[in-house]
């Protein structure tokens, strides 16, 4: 059998990997690229091969960097069998749909560009619509069922721990008499999180394919982290500014909730000041998934079924408001009171949390809490690494206010928790896939698997293909590098014009610093920068 590495290779979107056996072709998830340069040529890419022959999509769970592109493979003519948990199924039905509202927006905005420029308008990736029609093909199955395929295919979804529904896949395929198995880990939580039981211990694996996302690092121990969100808010408050949650709508939102309630419902002096600040979820997606929460409280792990045996439902809290509609969303801006906003998409990059960070920004006095994964290249990412300024809706926007990150909210194992899942195997696996990680995590973690299990890694780039036998995997094709090379040459145009526009922009920002009476050590400042931007241009252009 072959594995082709499509997506989430040296990087942590896009994941979609293709398994081709004697006669079957499976895709295990089918992801959209995100935050990138060149992300939107990535998602628009054909598919190597002719997806008429396509027979099952596998899906790990519903986050779009896993779901994202399965609409567009609807719209292109995909009818096979998507194959997911029930609660993944029932997060898609709002997930997906949501992807492909943006993905409307999003050409809207492209379009208008193109028109101004004298360029015919782009179909976007995919509609609304596609991404409602494409649930058809979905089938709901439960944790832990052996699913019998033809082809002498069995798979079995576990428990992964990192979003409601999430799953770890094992894969049996029988070929030529010979077994062979493989897990693909998806993305893998972290142990005592909120809401959700702790992945699930896999025993054996000829060949596994794990994530990497925290590969090079630990995630802080033995900080309280409710604790810390506590303290922030009331510094906040107390300033008299707003505290920003950009946050995932799925999965990250109900767990902030759920931790919200749990310390809300042990009063001390702290919290009941707490109590009076109106929390709003600003994200009709956050909404809805709320609602796909509350159906599937059989995903719970112990602590959350306790409370709701005992009456209590822990996503609800009294000061817990929901804002459906644009015209609530944008009131808040206008609200001359002090709040808590919980909104989406977790890394700024599309979504009413835009406007919220518009309006808070700048302000000294509130607070901007980082409570999930920024991918390099997005505005969270920014942000978080101390930009001074950013752009947002074509406006400048200073960045005056506090900006804060708690880490243990991450959905994803750190590095001792992937190696202890790994640890786990009574069988080890002959070859370790390192997946869904940025380079240098990778790097790290490829070295402490060596050390600890002295087990052979491979990090694919996208479009290798690998032979796999129940003996050896060996890489044979690198078809798919051409387009990787072609599509490096398409970024090299992207960015030129990128510093064309920015160049643009600081000729027009000098002409105001010049009319402004600027001091003269900053002119200097200025002077040496641009001397020494020149200077690199011009060795460039060399
Ligand atoms: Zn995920």
């Amino acid at each position: 059998m072959n594995v082709t590495f499509l997506g989430a290779a040296r990087t942590v979107t896009g994941s979609c990997y293709l398994l081709e056996t004697n006669n079957r072709k499976i895709l295990i998830d089918c992801g959209m690229f995100q935050g990138h340069e060149g992300h939107n040529e990535l998602n628009a890419e054909p598919m190597p091969f002719d997806i008429n022959e396509l027979d099952y999509i596998l899906l790990t769970h519903a986050h779009i960097d896993h779901s994202g592109r399965i609409p567009k493979l609807y719209k292109e003519g995909f009818r096979g069998e998507i194959i997911a948990t029930k609660a993944t199924v029932e997060l898609c039905e709002i997930m997906l749909p949501d992807s492909g509202h943006i993905q409307e927006m999003e050409y809207e905005w492209i379009n208008r560009k193109r028109l101004r420029a004298g360029k015919p308008p782009v179909d976007p990736l995919y509609t609304y619509q596609d991404a409602v029609d494409c649930m058809e093909c979905f089938r709901k199955v439960a944790y832990d069922e052996f699913i019998k395929l033809p082809g002498n295919i069995t798979v079995c979804f576990r428990d992964a721990g990192h979003i409601l529904g999430s799953s770890i896949l094992e894969i049996w395929i029988n070929e030529n008499g010979q077994e062979t198995k493989l897990v693909f880990s998806g993305d893998l939580g972290n142990k005592n999180i909120p809401i959700l039981r702790d992945p699930t211990i896999i025993d054996t694996a000829d060949y596994l394919f794990i994530e990497s996302t925290y590969g090079d690092r630990l995630h802080q121990q033995n900080e309280d982290k409710v604790e810390k969100i506590t303290n922030i808010i009331l510094e906040t408050i107390e300033k008299g500014g707003n505290v920003i949650i950009p946050s995932f709508a799925v999965g990250r939102t109900q767990e902030i909730i759920y931790e919200l309630h749990s310390k809300l419902t042990k009063y001390d002096e702290k919290i009941k000041k707490l109590f009076s600040i109106p929390v709003y979820v600003d994200s009709p997606l956050a909404i809805s998934a709320t609602e796909v929460f509350r159906n599937n409280l059989d995903c719970y792990d112990e602590e959350a079924k306790r409370y709701i045996e005992n009456g209590d439902n822990p996503l609800d809290f009294p000061t817990l408001k929901f804002t459906q509609t644009a015209q609530e969303s944008k009131e808040l801006n206008e609200k001359n009171e002090k709040m808590i906003i919980i909104s989406a998409s977790g890394m700024c990059e599309a979504g009413r949390i835009k406007h919220h960070l518009k309006h808070n920004l700048w302000r000294p006095e509130s607070t901007i809490l980082f409570v999930g994964y920024q991918a390099e290249g997005t505005l969270g990412r920014r942000i978080l690494d101390g930009a001074q300024k950013v752009r947002i809706f074509g406006e400048e926007i200073s960045v005056n206010a506090r900006i804060e990150s708690i880490d243990g909210f991450s959905g994803h194992a750190d590095q001792k928790g992937l190696l202890d899942w790994i640890n786990a195997f009574i069988k080890k696996p002959k070859k370790i896939f390192i997946v869904h990680g940025e380079e240098n995590a990778q790097k790290v973690f490829v070295q402490k698997i060596k050390e600890q299990f002295n087990i052979k890694c491979i990090v694919p780039d996208k479009g290798e293909t690998y032979s796999i036998t129940p003996t050896r995997a060996v890489t044979i094709t690198t078809k798919e590098q051409d387009k990787i090379y072609r599509y490096s040459r398409l970024q090299l145009l992207e960015y030129t014009q990128l510093i064309e526009e920015e160049i643009a922009g600081l000729s027009e920002k000098i002409k105001d610093i010049i009319n402004e009476q600027t001091d003269d050590l900053a002119i200097e400042k200025i002077l040496y920068k641009l001397k020494n931007l020149e200077k690199d241009i011009h060795s460039l252009t060399k």
